[in-house]
């Protein structure tokens, strides 16, 4: 298998990296010290069409597959930026696109590809629910031609920057504790309409995200706003599922390549007792074991999105492409702060904003131990732990 770019995904990768020059470490560390939402670049990028590769071209989108999707995300967290201001964009489009109809497609599509509306947020985890989705309590009353929505989600990043939330709420009772994942439902909600049904709560957050506590009361959602089957909901979001992992892989590869090439530039400039520090073992190595690392998840991301987008399952490539790769920009970040030394504390030098950035990677949107937990019982058949 040869996972060489091609020309096309070559000028993707050169056309990204072109437009994140605009948006230096200056950039960044400005919005965090004023904890600002970096809109100029969302904007940029929504403008250019990167938000919406993945639409088809019938809806006015890119028409691209997850593969390009990865080389866009990779190359924004590489440069030194990140994604997470705009990526949810990405990530939820699944949904709507497999299981909305083609109403739906044909009213929410285009405005979103033309950059109108913002699809940035998705509402599924809760306090007293967390990994286990299926024990959510936000419950969708059907009344009539419209659903009322009362509860409690956590954690539902950009949902002030966006216009509609992907949001997941019981319709029903599970039948049993074996088929909990039955009577869930996905809603969109156009947050435009809800007014002081839907209140937000900023949480801060130990780099500059804006995600929120979320409280709805008595939201009118409309039954045409429903995505795919009541009920079966779980499943939806489920499908969705090893696309994302692909795309969180591809924004890991992109900080470990960020990390690989600052430290490299870095050791091969400081000299201390009068040689280059990168002469020393105790620093090279590091850097080259992360290195290793970083290619190595690659590939498996490659694999796992090219699987993805030929329509073959790849549960199992999409699960080790997260897991590999979030640890692969863990080690490399960790490789960067020992090659920085003290400077690796010093904002200036952006590595210890980009530390605490990566280590998200390893927790959301899934934490690595329930991608062990898969990997172990879906694939290796080992009892399933939870
Ligand atoms: C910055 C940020 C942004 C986020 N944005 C969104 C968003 O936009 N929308 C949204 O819906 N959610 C969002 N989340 C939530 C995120 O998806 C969850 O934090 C994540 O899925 C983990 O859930 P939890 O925090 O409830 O941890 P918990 O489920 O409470 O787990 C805590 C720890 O226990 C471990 N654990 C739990 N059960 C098991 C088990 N059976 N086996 C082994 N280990 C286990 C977990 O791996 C984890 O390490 C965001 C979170 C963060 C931090």
């Amino acid at each position: 298998m040869d996972f060489s770019l091609t020309e096309e995904q070559l000028a993707i990768r050169d056309a990204v990296r072109s437009v994140c020059r605009d948006f230096p470490g200056e950039y960044w560390r400005e919005r965090e010290e004023k904890g600002d939402y970096p809109s100029a670049f969302v904007d940029t990028l929504t403008k250019l069409g990167w938000l919406s590769i993945l639409i088809p071209e019938e809806y006015g989108g890119g028409g691209l597959g997850v593969v390009e999707a990865g080389i866009v995300l990779e190359e924004i967290h590489r440069s030194g930026a990140n994604a997470n201001a705009c990526h949810a964009q990405m990530y939820t489009m699944g949904a709507l696109l497999r299981h909305g109809s083609d109403e739906q497609k044909r009213r929410w599509l285009p405005e979103i590809a033309a950059g109108r509306l913002r699809l940035q947020a998705f509402g599924v985890t809760e306090p007293d629910a967390g990994s286990d989705s299926t024990q959510i309590r936000t419950r969708a009353e059907r009344r009539g031609d419209h659903y009322v929505v009362n509860g409690q989600k956590i954690y539902i990043s950009r949902v002030e920057q966006s216009d509609l939330m992907l949001l997941l709420a019981r319709t029903a009772p599970a039948p049993s504790a074996e088929e909990r994942a039955v009577g869930l439902s996905v809603l969109l909600v156009d947050l435009r309409a809800a007014g002081g049904a839907v209140e937000t709560r900023r949480i801060p957050m130990m780099f500059n995200h804006h995600t929120y506590e979320v409280f709805m009361t008595d939201l009118h959602v409309p039954v045409e706003n429903l995505i795919g089957q009541e009920d079966k909901g779980f499943r939806h979001i489920i499908d969705g599922w090893n696309a994302e992992r692909c795309l969180i892989a591809s924004e890991a590869i992109g900080d470990a390549r960020f990390f690989l090439d600052r430290s490299s530039a870095y050791a091969n400039e400081r000299e201390v007792f009068g040689r280059k520090i990168g002469a020393n073992q105790g620093v090279q190595f590091p850097i080259a074991q992360a290195y290793a690392a970083t290619e190595a998840a690659s590939l498996m991301r490659f694999h796992a999105a090219s699987r993805f987008d030929a329509g073959e399952s790849c549960g199992a490539e999409a699960n080790t492409a997260k897991l590999l790769a979030s640890q692969a920009s863990v080690q490399a970040s960790n490789a960067a702060m020992t090659t920085f030394g003290g400077n690796g504390f010093a904002a200036e030098y952006d590595i210890e904003r980009k530390y605490r950035e990566t280590k998200l990677l390893e927790i959301a949107p899934v934490s690595n131990n329930l991608v062990l937990a898969f990997l172990a019982s879906h694939v290796l058949g080992l009892p399933k732990s939870y």
